[in-house]
């Protein structure tokens, strides 16, 4: 192996996720599996083939380069939707492949209607309002222009869907402005309704909101983290407890482990300093091993001296200041530790297990960040 770590996606836990959620949805809500950030660092390649392989065939995605993607890894003609960033220059070709896109300014609805009109290719758009998120989504004094835009040009677009974001659905803390949200979608729906336009799918729902507000549901969700096996938040877990079944307390399963092995060993005497700076005395002589992952594989500096990894079934810290290439595990206490052996950085191994979570607890990131930080030169590898 050339890479000094590598990444194991489960078929199996992956499987257990998207079933879980199809069973959660209902028939009447179609799951688009959102795969922004590189599928939130498990590869948009591997994620589009597990998706595929459970029925899954529509797609979110931030930006028009992970569309791309998406269009190339399918083998089931499955729709990509485009969520945020779209250059105006790769405009065209997004609308030549069919790909769907949200419209959150007359810029872009503009821009589209011109394209669509020139090479006689309706646009397959979602029309974005703004709810409460404050960051994107057509204002409710624009709805008159808007309104009159997709009127004159019906002939031109796809009215594919009409949708919003809420902002924070994973903490009770934000419910008052979530309920707001949700009112302020509907006042929209009415709008559109009462001015005859119609929209295929309506669609708020992300993880979070579709595991605690189930009205949000609606024609389709758009789920990201939840099928990557993590509830948005402990608290949208603790929500949900009461009401999974007796048998499946733990529907979410991780898919990924992220795996390296050690590089060598050093003996280091006590009282000298381990790497950079002054950050670690030895307290005793110590036996350390060298793993060759740093905060350039996307292990965060913030884990020195805080880290956790398994070697030979234990759990060992992190000494020292975290590299760009390597950390250091005191490997003291264990018997037989040699270069070559196999270093669970997430994952399990034997009875204990690295959770993603326990980085978020040293390092204030949450599951997302360390997720999408995961470089996408790391080899991934599907596993049952
Ligand atoms: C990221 C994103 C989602 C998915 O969020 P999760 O919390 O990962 O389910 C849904 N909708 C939009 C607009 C997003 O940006």
């Amino acid at each position: 192996m050339r890479q000094t770590s590598y990444i194991e996606i489960s078929t199996s836990a992956y499987a257990a996720n998207i079933e879980f959620l199809k069973q959660d949805l209902g028939p009447q809500t179609q799951l688009s599996v959102v795969v922004k950030g590189n599928a939130y660092g498990h590869g948009i390649e591997h994620i589009v083939a597990l998706a595929e392989a459970n029925g899954v065939r529509h797609f979110s995605t931030f930006s028009a380069d992970e569309a791309w993607r998406v269009c190339q890894a399918s083998q089931h003609n499955s729709q990509a939707m485009i969520m945020g960033m779209i250059d105006p220059e790769d405009l065209q070709e997004v609308i030549a492949k069919g790909i769907e896109f949200y419209v959150f300014d007359f810029n872009r609805l503009e821009q589209a209607i011109a394209i669509a009109k020139a090479t006689n290719t309706p646009a397959a758009i979602h029309v974005e309002v703004e709810t409460g998120f404050h960051r994107t989504g057509f204002e409710w004094d624009e709805l008159k222009w808007l309104t009159t835009l997709l009127k004159e040009n019906a002939s031109h677009i796809r009215l594919k869907g009409l949708c919003t974001h809420f902002a924070g659905a994973e903490s009770i803390s934000n419910y008052v402005r979530v309920r707001n949200q949700i009112k302020q979608y509907r006042k929209f729906k009415k709008w559109f309704d009462a001015h005859d336009i119609h929209f295929e799918k309506y669609h708020t729902a992300c993880s979070a909101a579709s595991l605690l507000y189930p009205e949000t549901k609606m024609d389709m969700v758009r789920i990201g983290i939840a099928s990557y096996g993590f509830w948005p938040t402990q608290e949208t877990y603790m929500y949900r407890f009461q009401s999974l079944p007796l048998d499946n307390k733990n529907p979410l399963k991780r898919l990924i482990s992220w795996k390296s092995s050690i590089m060598n060993t050093k003996k280091v005497k006590m009282g000298n300093f381990i790497g950079y700076g002054s950050s670690y005395m030895a307290p005793r002589n110590m036996t350390i091993a060298l793993i060759p992952v740093g905060y350039c594989h996307g292990f965060s500096r913030l884990l020195s001296n805080q880290g956790k990894v398994l070697i030979g079934g234990v759990i060992v810290p992190v000494v020292g200041t975290v590299t760009m290439n390597s950390i250091a595990v005191d490997v003291t206490d264990l018997e037989k530790v040699q270069a070559g052996e196999e270093v669970v950085l997430i994952g399990k191994q034997g009875n204990l297990e690295i959770s993603v979570a326990s980085f978020g607890e040293s390092s204030q990131q949450v599951n997302y960040e360390l997720l999408t930080r995961l470089p996408q030169n790391i080899p991934r590898e599907i596993v049952d």
